[in-house]
This record gives C-alpha cells, sequence and structure tokens, in this order.
C-alpha cells in the first residue's frame, strides 16, 4: 500500500524529469487510458517496470488526474488512496 509513501503536497514545484524514462511513452495513449471497462492490466505491469511510477503517482495524486493510469493504479485504485489519505 502506497499510503504512508505518497503525500501530495501543492505547495512545491513538481520534478517532472520522470517523464523523460517513461515506459509508457513508448506504448500509444489508448494504453492507459482505455475504454471504460477495459482491462488495464497490461498498463500496469509496464508501470511496475517503470522507474518513475512514484513521482508519476504523486504527479497525478497531487493533479486531481482522473483518468487513465498513472503510477500503476487505476482512477478508481486512486480514488480510494485517496480517500484512505483523507482519513488519516
Ligand atoms: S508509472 Fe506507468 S503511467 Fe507513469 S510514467 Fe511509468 S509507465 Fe507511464
Amino acid at each position: 500500500m502506497y499510503t504512508n509513501t505518497i503525500e501530495a503536497d501543492a505547495s512545491t514545484e513538481p520534478d517532472m524529469s520522470w517523464r523523460e524514462d517513461a515506459l509508457c511513452a513508448q506504448a500509444g495513449p489508448e494504453f492507459f487510458f482505455p475504454a471504460p471497462g477495459s482491462s488495464t492490466r497490461e498498463a500496469k505491469l509496464l508501470c511496475s517496470a517503470c522507474e518513475g511510477r512514484l513521482a508519476c503517482l504523486e504527479y497525478a495524486l497531487r493533479n486531481d488526474e482522473r483518468f487513465g493510469v498513472w503510477g500503476g493504479l487505476s482512477e478508481k485504485e486512486r480514488l480510494l488512496l485517496r480517500r484512505d489519505q483523507d482519513r488519516g
């Protein structure tokens, strides 16, 4: 669980260097933004091998990205993580 390692701090400038090595850059956007009801399994598998995964997830949480797979988590999983963080 990422709860103790991810902090969405909007007071600092985001470091976007993780995008330079983003594995998803080699896949099409449909891979990470699948149609509703489609599997996110392959995208998550790619994320699991991506060095920028935690930074990517932090960015998505900080910017309230609502769609697609970011940092290995789907929209629903990020929403649940955000709720867990809000509860303390
Ligand atoms: S963690 Fe996943 S979505 Fe984020 S940059 Fe890496 S491959 Fe792309």
